[in-house]
Formats: C-alpha cells, structure tokens, sequence
C-alpha cells in the first residue's frame, strides 16, 4: 500500500481530541515500546520514583521496574513493560507501566520517542528520515483525525538534532544487527561472544547517565562505541 510520506514541518491527519480518555495504544503492546538512548535520558534525568528516588537504569530494568530487556531484530534492547493487575481474570491484556489508575500517561511530558509517534511511523534514508501515517493505526478508535504538524506533535526540541540523532541510532542498530546475523549464521560468533558485544552494546549507549548535552554525550558514546572501547 502506498503511504503519503511527511516530513517534520508538515501536517498530517493525526488529531485525537487528546484521545479523550482512551488509552487502547497504551495496552496489550507486548515488547514493542523499545526505548532508544534518549528516551532513557529523559526518564533517568527527569523520573522520580516513589520515596523521590531518582530513577536509573539498574532501578528501571530491575524485576519490580517499569522497563524489561526484549530482543528485537536480534539486539537486546530496554522496553516498557506490560503489566497484568493481580486481581484481573486470566485472559486479561497488560497495560503500560506508566499507564495511571485514571487510565493516563503518568510520564505523559517524557514518554518515549515511540509513544509520540504514534499513530505515525517512520522511514529512514540514507541522510533523511520521513514520516507515514500507519494502515489502521492499530485499532485507533479516534475517527477525528485532524491535521497537525508532525514537529508539534512530536513536541521534542530541536527536531534537526533529533533526528540526526535517530539516524545515527538507526545506523548503529542496524550494522549491530548484520554483523550479528552474519557472525551467528557463519558460524564465526558464539553466543558467549553475542552475549558480551551486547552488554557493552547496553553498557555504553544506555547505563551510564547522561548529562545535561545529550547529543554531545551521544556523540562521544558513538565514537566510543566504533572505537571498540
Ligand atoms: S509511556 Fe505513556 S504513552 Fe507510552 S504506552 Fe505508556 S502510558 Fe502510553
Ligand atoms: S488509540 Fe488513538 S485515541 Fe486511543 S489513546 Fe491511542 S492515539 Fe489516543
């Protein structure tokens, strides 16, 4: 099917009357909500966990933490949780860790990249990323559907960084992945050696606290990271 391809400046057919107390997107999403090195920026620089604790990465991938490690495409990667109530029946779907008792985001001004693209995609090129609107949304119930401008949708500042950024990580993600693949499928990587290129994969993108510069820290984790240090 043939998309209509945005970029960010943009308006697409995406308004939802601020979902108007729907939270469908939010549930039942299995390990799909991967988080990228600034989505754990933002939560870890600006969460506060009960108590006032602030949050990290050992608290938030911890067993009692909102956040688990999925594999996807082949890369061990922090992602959301859903979250099934004790009290509810045995066919019942999670729900978003962050999701509150009143059925909203409780991280709403820091959720992740993903979760504000939402009901959009993306696609990357070589040195530009485009947006589409996705087929069905995902059962988006919202037949409103009003243009708005993909940046303000987005709402994270500097979109030119940003996406420079996710261009970078795409990147990145994706040699990881084909050398994985290919070592894997040769016979040339063993899963001791996968295991290891994937904690350090973790330790340096996504542990270590960022600072207040994120796309400088970035960049020098990038350097670090095509170094082999
Ligand atoms: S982080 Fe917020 S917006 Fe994203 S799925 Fe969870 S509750 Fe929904
Ligand atoms: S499914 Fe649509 S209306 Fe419901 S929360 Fe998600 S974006 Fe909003």
């Amino acid at each position: 099917m043939n998309h209509t391809i945005y970029n960010h400046t943009d308006f697409a057919p995406i308004g939802c009357d601020d979902c108007n107390g729907c939270s469908k997107c939010c549930t039942d999403m299995g390990e799909s909500i991967v988080l990228d090195p600034y989505d754990m920026y933002m939560l870890t620089s600006n969460l506060k966990l009960a108590g006032g604790m602030p949050a990290t990465y050992e608290i938030l991938t911890s067993e009692d933490g909102p956040l688990t490690l999925a594999s996807q495409n082949g890369l061990i990667l922090p992602c959301i949780k859903m979250v099934v109530d004790e009290a509810a029946p045995a066919d019942a779907v999670g729900t978003c860790a962050f999701l509150n008792k009143n059925g909203r985001c409780s991280i709403h001004k820091i959720r992740t990249g993903l979760c504000r693209l939402y009901p959009l995609g993306r696609t990357y090129h070589e040195d530009t990323l485009s947006y589409f609107v996705l087929d069905d949304a995902l059962g988006c119930p919202s037949n409103l559907k009003t243009p708005v401008k993909i940046e303000d949708w987005i709402a994270i500042p500097d979109m030119d960084a940003y996406e420079a950024f996710l261009l970078k990580w795409h990147a990145i993600k994706k040699s990881l992945q084909s050398a994985i693949c290919e070592g894997a499928s040769s016979g040339q990587m063993t899963m001791q050696t996968v295991t290891s290129i994937m904690s350090r994969f973790l330790a340096v993108f996504y542990q270590k606290p960022y600072g207040k510069d994120f796309y400088a820290e970035f960049a020098a984790r990038v350097s670090l990271w095509e170094k082999g240090i």
